[in-house]
């Protein structure tokens, strides 16, 4: 079935019975008939890749911190970022912090309505456009993300990969045509939660509202649907992580913008193309890469080692604790001296909190800096 020969009959159909479904069995979402264009552009952004429960502590904090467009249009990064620190994919949060300054001073703070203008936006792609304009301004606007794509997929019994560019635009084009002009907003949320709570990776089609409108559920190959792209095994990375002393600081440095961590602060970490070894040897080889980055340092000691999944990467830690004797920092990511109590104002990354507040609760036992 081609989603642009869906009739009219179908679209009724399945208009009704979604819209009955979601009356009686609709999450009980914290933000439900917030209409507030500003927070629910910040919540969009933040449900993007991640979790609602994830999502809900995090929403909370932000909107206390920054209540409206104006106060994270006048926040630094840095700020922004701290609010975002465990939420991961940081571009987001920068994104953000660029498109409050344009709604704040270009569109003098007034919100436009329409998908069209809101996706010109930074960080506004298309769904959070449509999401925007149907949840806030109920505008008619068609809405695909991950649970309305895979529930769209199936009822077109969706051939080829959601994400190409045949799929992407049948999955559109469905979308388009069921969003209806009565309460977009309203059956929008109601495609999520049924895609998030019924057309789930485990479809329950015993207790689907709409099985009789699906033609994967018709041709018995659900199972098959949508097409997913193999994925492959991490990969593994060891790298040490220096924790580097000098009275009651600690040296850290901002990761790169376009990196693992672009913009967040950590200890300075580098790859080694085996697991490390916590030796002597080790040791003064250690010593000898920070002496060519500028500075001489006396080991400390191993620290107890982590691992960290990131993206397709299962990073291996090192953590190495030294104190420094001499010289200035010459590595090519720019850094600084901080107090701990600095350190806790830091957006750091998440393998570096985790040391940071080893750190803190060692000096809690007062056992000095680390
Ligand atoms: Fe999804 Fe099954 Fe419902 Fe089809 S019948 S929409 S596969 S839950």
């Amino acid at each position: 079935m081609e989603s642009c020969e869906v009739g009219s009959d179908w679209v009724s159909r399945f208009r009704r019975s979604v819209r009955r479904w979601y009356s009686r069995h609709g999450r009980q979402l914290p933000w439900l008939g917030q209409r507030d264009p500003y927070t629910v552009w910040v919540r969009e952004i933040m449900l993007q890749q991640t979790t609602v429960t994830a999502v809900v502590p995090y929403l909370e904090r932000f909107l206390a911190r920054f209540p409206n467009v104006e106060t994270l249009a006048s926040a630094t990064p840095d700020e922004v970022l701290r609010e975002w620190e465990g939420l991961g994919y940081y571009r987001r949060a920068r994104n953000l912090l660029k498109a409050a300054g344009v709604v704040a001073n270009e569109w003098g703070g007034t919100w436009r309505r329409s998908a069209e203008e809101l996706e010109a936006l930074p960080g506004v792609g298309r769904y959070t456009a449509g999401a925007i304009a149907s949840f806030a301004f109920e505008q008619a606007a068609p809405i695909v993300e991950a649970n309305t794509a895979r529930l769209f997929a199936r009822l077109i019994a969706l051939p080829v990969l959601p994400s190409s560019s045949e799929g992407r635009k049948r999955l559109w084009s469905l979308a388009e045509r069921v969003v209806p002009r009565v309460r977009p907003g309203e059956f929008n949320q109601a495609l999520i939660d049924l895609g998030a709570t019924v057309c789930g990776v485990e479809a329950r089609c015993e207790v689907c509202p709409v099985r009789s409108c699906c033609e994967a559920f018709d041709r018995d190959v659900v199972e098959r649907v949508p097409l997913r792209v193999p994925r492959s095994d991490p990969t593994d990375v060891f790298e040490v992580m220096l924790v580097m002393r000098r009275e009651r600081e600690v040296f850290v440095i901002r990761h790169p913008d376009g990196e693992r961590w672009g913009g967040l602060w950590g200890f300075p970490s580098w790859e080694r193309s085996t697991p490390v070894s916590c030796t002597a040897g080790e040791a003064v080889r250690i010593q000898r890469d920070v002496a060519a980055w500028g500075c001489d340092v006396e080991f400390l000691a191993w620290q107890k080692p982590f691992r960290h999944s990131v993206t397709r990467f299962r990073l291996h830690l090192q953590p190495i604790a030294v104190q420094w004797q001499s010289g200035e920092w010459l590595g090519t990511d720019p850094g600084e001296w901080v107090s701990l109590d600095e350190l806790e104002n830091r957006p750091l990354a998440v393998a570096s909190r985790r040391i940071a507040r080893r750190i803190e609760s060692m000096r809690g036992q007062g056992d000095g800096v680390m």
